[in-house]
């Protein structure tokens, strides 16, 4: 009998799994990859050592305040061992065509720059900000709303419950519409690759938060993003829990209404584990598919508006020589082929990308080993994959189409960097199939269920399930991103375990 069953890995389960290891109790976490930490992994390939799932994140400065909170959270549960780097400041760089803008920070010296840009665009410029902000406060609101202790959610609605719920219904499209030059437009909504869903569908909510989210500077994990796991895995164990890989949760069980442990297959045998608490890191769609429809019929309903959000195409490169005096940089580019940025990958056997995101991991890690890197991103419409998407074993013609799309962004890639292009040696793409592969990824989803204004307000994604003793962690519950994805295990743990919500506080 354990006191909690986590099922999976991601940042989300583990934060969740070495906070209530941090107040003593056995936990015992599942994982049905080889490898922990979900989406956040280091991998090798010949000499190269690629990164993924995290290309910079926010909240782990030096500073007090929120600035800092997820470092000291990290600090606290992994005694300190994981370090972060700062990117270059501008961390972010626009490249439109015949037009670049680097974002930095910050936030004052973001809106410095743009007023310095775009001189003529006073009003427009303000506007944004003070719509940021407004939104910022708005999902404040739905966030405890949902996810905190009852009485406080309540508060909150009471207070601020029709201002969140007016800002709750607008796209960045319709806040993007008040800004009428055409590249000012494209800086302020370009890094939609952040969360996953273009303009029209994106929740301004989310925007805001993108936004804003790295005031307090950009920053990588030194060591790559498989730290995350080696770091917050100690804490479980030193109090008793376990960490099991290959461990594929089959079905939560429920007696009387309450979840009650998991039935589990590990090594071909199928065992049964029981706890006092279940907290599912697997998704809204992987949590239900391990409930029997019976149990949960309202739930089921309250999620079927929801769908997964676009997948992504990432090619990796390994590179050979001084990449940085040949044009790279530690901070991320977002590039577009033009000023209209509302636009997904629909056809990547026949057109180019239209949006990139570049990431050169290995200038970001101080203690980077081996030659360096690159990642190419690229959100592309889940219709291109759709053929492929529910075989379990895609064949030749799968293959054919990934190598054929791998040569397509690896052009892009050499086109936008010319002086990087005669240093390539290796690149290797990666697909929708190949998260829902190795992360179960349901629809090959990059970020989970789809980022959008029906997604702002459902009750199907709070931390609380109606299932008693079964509680949602990771990226569907607050949002994508690690520092989201952590923050809701972390609060998982804290219904758990309230002592934990005072430790959130610090
Ligand atoms: C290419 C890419 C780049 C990104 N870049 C950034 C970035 O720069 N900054 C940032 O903040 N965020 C970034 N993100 C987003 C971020 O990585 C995710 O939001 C976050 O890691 C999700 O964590 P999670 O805990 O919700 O779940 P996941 O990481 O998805 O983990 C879920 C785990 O559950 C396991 N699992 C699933 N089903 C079962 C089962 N039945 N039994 C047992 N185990 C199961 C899976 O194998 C997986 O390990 C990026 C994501 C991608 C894909």
């Amino acid at each position: 009998m354990w006191h909690t069953i986590v099922i999976g890995s991601g940042i989300g389960g583990l934060a969740a799994a070495a906070a209530l290891a941090r107040r003593g109790k056995r936990v015992l976490l599942l994982e049905q990859h080889t490898v922990p930490g979900g989406q956040t992994q280091t991998f090798r390939r010949q000499e190269w050592v690629f990164a993924t799932g995290v290309h910079y994140v926010s909240g782990v400065g030096p500073q007090e305040g929120p600035e800092g909170q997820f470092r000291r959270l990290l600090e606290w549960l992994g005694d300190g061992s994981l370090r972060f780097a700062p990117c270059a400041n501008p961390y972010d760089i626009v490249r439109l065509p015949g037009f670049e803008f680097g974002i930095p920070h910050p936030e004052s010296a973001y809106r410095a720059a743009l007023h310095a840009r775009f001189p003529g665009e006073t009003a427009a410029i303000e506007g944004w900000f003070h719509a940021c902000h407004e939104a910022r406060k708005a999902g404040v609101t739905l966030m405890a709303a949902h996810n905190l202790p009852a009485w406080i959610g309540w508060g909150f609605r009471v207070l601020r419950g029709r201002h969140a719920d007016e800002w709750s219904q607008r796209t960045l499209a319709d806040q993007l519409a008040e800004i009428a030059h055409p590249q000012l437009r494209a800086v302020l909504g370009a890094r939609w690759g952040d969360y996953g869903a273009p303009p029209a569908t994106a929740p301004f909510i989310e925007h805001a938060w993108v936004t804003g989210a790295y005031d307090g500077g950009a920053y990588f994990p030194v060591g790559g993003p498989a730290r995350f796991a080696e770091t917050l895995l100690p804490a479980v164990r030193d109090a008793g829990g376990e960490c099991r890989l290959g461990a594929d949760v089959r079905r939560i069980l429920v007696e009387d209404g309450r979840a009650v442990g998991v039935e589990v297959e590990e090594g071909g045998s199928v065992t049964v584990q029981r706890a006092e608490h279940v907290i599912s890191d697997i998704g809204l769609a992987g949590t239900l598919a391990c409930l029997d429809s019976s149990v949960a019929g309202a739930w089921h309903q309250q999620a079927s508006p929801l769908v997964p959000g676009p997948g992504c195409v990432a090619l990796y490169i390994g590179l050979e020589g001084d990449i940085a005096a040949a044009g790279a940089s530690s901070a991320n580019d977002w590039i577009y082929d033009s000023t209209d940025i509302d636009r997904l990958w629909q056809k990547p056997a026949d057109e180019d990308a239209p949006g990139l995101f570049v990431s050169f991991p290995s200038l970001k890690d101080p203690a980077w080993h081996g030659p360096p890197t690159a990642e190419v991103l690229a959100i592309v419409d889940h219709a291109a994959f759709a053929p492929w998407l529910d075989e379990p074993n895609p064949g030749g013609d799968y293959l054919a189409f990934k190598d054929w799309v791998a040569e397509r962004l690896l052009g892009q890639f050499k086109r936008h960097f010319p002086r990087l292009a005669p240093m390539v040696r290796f690149h290797e793409a990666a697909t929708p199939l190949t998260q829902r592969r190795f992360v179960r990824a349901v629809g090959g989803s990059m970020y989970g269920v789809e980022m959008s204004v029906e997604r702002q307000g459902s009750d199907a994604l709070k931390l609380r399930t109606p299932v008693p003793g079964l509680l949602l962690a990771g990226q569907d519950v607050m949002g994508p991103g690690v520092q989201a994805a952590f923050m809701a295990g972390l609060m998982a743990a804290a219904a758990v375990e309230p002592a934990l919500w005072r430790q959130l506080g610090k």
